[in-house]
């Protein structure tokens, strides 16, 4: 889990899910107070995710993928990811340009 960048207080999950879904929303150390963001490197990453949507329809086309059953799947990678994410968040003082 990620620490934070000033005084190194270990942030709680709960804390850091926000970021999951906002990626521009900084989250506020309990400790110090000062307020930290997701790293650029892993915004990058998450942006990913919307990668695989057009992959998804794809092999959805390929393998003739009833549809509901896709959107099944669907759903469940965006929640597994969202949850995921805090676990993978880097925190830095300022926030970082994308590009
Ligand atoms: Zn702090």
């Amino acid at each position: 889990m990620a620490n934070c960048p000033y005084c190194g207080e270990k942030l709680s999950y709960k804390r850091l899910l926000p970021i999951s879904w906002k990626s521009r929303t900084g989250v506020e150390c309990p400790n110090c107070h000062q307020t930290s963001y997701n790293s650029a490197d892993m915004r990058k990453k998450s942006t990913l995710i919307v990668l695989i949507i057009p992959l998804l329809l794809i092999i959805k086309d390929l393998f003739n993928i009833a549809f509901p059953f896709m959107y099944g799947i669907f759903f469940m990678l965006i929640v597994g990811f969202i949850l995921a994410l805090p676990l993978f968040v880097k925190l830095t003082k300022k926030e970082e340009p994308l590009w």
